[in-house]
């Protein structure tokens, strides 16, 4: 089986304050800095001021690393169980969890309902206990502690299993040990890279993305978010997209985005495994499906119940 070692697709998880955005932050700073190639990337950070000073968070819901030769994807996940239908959908587009732990304070009650839809979708988790540096940080018991909640919440051997990275994200350093910290969060990308399974490559095989996120835009219109689980997507093609209702319409691929860092970069081309964001599908629902015309598969319909996706 073929598999696209160049993609791994994540979501990250923490209670609040445990230290998400300042490592997520940390690793957008860092990607650039372990380029494995010469292609020129462009600095993330740089375009994000405006949103800085808006006092937007950062961590916008879709953002993207390249570690070496591979794109990391990264998404947010609400913490509250009145999402319990996103939390859903965002575990099906990922392959792999990291659970953001804060070293004193330890598990707390709201990221349980998180974590277990994680795990009963069978995400690969890794366990980051951040801020390592606090002076009563007490790492070894935290780890004990995530351990017990995940026996509890019916982990299965393979997630009983996890990785653990220790991180201080302010300072931007890592380690596999609590004690001895490396200058860089380097020891984190690689047991993202080693531990998350990459996406199974077969891009050869009818096209098959499914509309899990929705967003809007003032030029654009609705957009689609979701992964390609099969096949290719072009900009210029036609497509069928299956709606929720039965019906089919026909479109033809106007805009396709792909992420890197905060921002959405045009792209012309993407394959089963990346996570793509698509307009000009007129009123585009969660759930359905973008397939060849004339190969007609819906996915099966996601779980939906935020209010604010059952708009038309
Ligand atoms: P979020 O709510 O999970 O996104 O948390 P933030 O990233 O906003 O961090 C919450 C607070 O914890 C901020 O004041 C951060 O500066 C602080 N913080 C984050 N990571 C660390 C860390 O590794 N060590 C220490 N000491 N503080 C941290």
């Amino acid at each position: 089986m073929k598999l696209r070692e160049d993609i791994r697709n994540i979501a990250i998880i923490a209670h609040v304050d445990h230290g998400k955005t300042t490592l997520v932050d940390q690793m957008l700073k860092q990607a650039g800095m372990f380029r494995a190639n010469e292609q020129v990337r462009e600095r993330v950070l740089d375009s994000n001021d405006l949103e800085r000073e808006r006092g937007i968070t950062i961590l916008a819901k879709n953002t993207a690393v390249q570690y070496k030769n591979v794109k990391i994807n990264i998404l947010d996940t609400p913490g509250h169980a009145d999402f319990g239908g996103e939390v859903e959908r965002i575990m099906r587009l990922v392959d792999g969890v990291l659970l953001v732990v804060d070293a004193f304070e330890g598990c707390m009650p709201q990221t349980r309902f998180v974590l277990k839809k994680a795990l009963e979708q069978k995400v690969t988790p890794i366990v980051v206990i951040n801020k390592i540096d606090r002076e009563n940080a007490r790492p070894e018991e935290v780890v004990d502690e995530v351990l017990d909640l995940f026996i509890e919440l019916g982990a299965d051997e393979d997630q009983l299993d996890f990785p653990v990275v220790y991180t201080s994200a302010v300072k931007g350093t890592a380690g596999l040990d609590p004690r001895e910290q490396d200058s860089s969060l380097e020891v984190l990308f690689e047991t993202i890279v080693r531990t998350v399974p990459a996406p199974v490559d077969n891009r050869d095989e009818p096209l098959q993305m499914q509309v899990a996120l929705l967003d809007y835009n003032d030029y654009i219109g609705r957009i689609g978010i979701g992964r390609i689980f099969r096949g290719t997507m072009r900009t210029g093609e036609q497509v069928a997209l299956m709606k929720l209702d039965g019906s089919v319409k026909h479109f033809r691929v106007t805009k396709m985005f792909g992420f890197m860092g905060l921002k959405r970069v045009e792209i012309e081309e993407a394959y089963a495994g990346d996570l793509v964001a698509v307009s000009g599908m007129g009123d585009i629902l969660v759930g359905e499906t973008i397939c060849p015309v004339e190969a007609p598969d819906p996915l099966p319909p996601l779980r939906i119940d935020e209010p604010t996706l059952k708009m038309t």
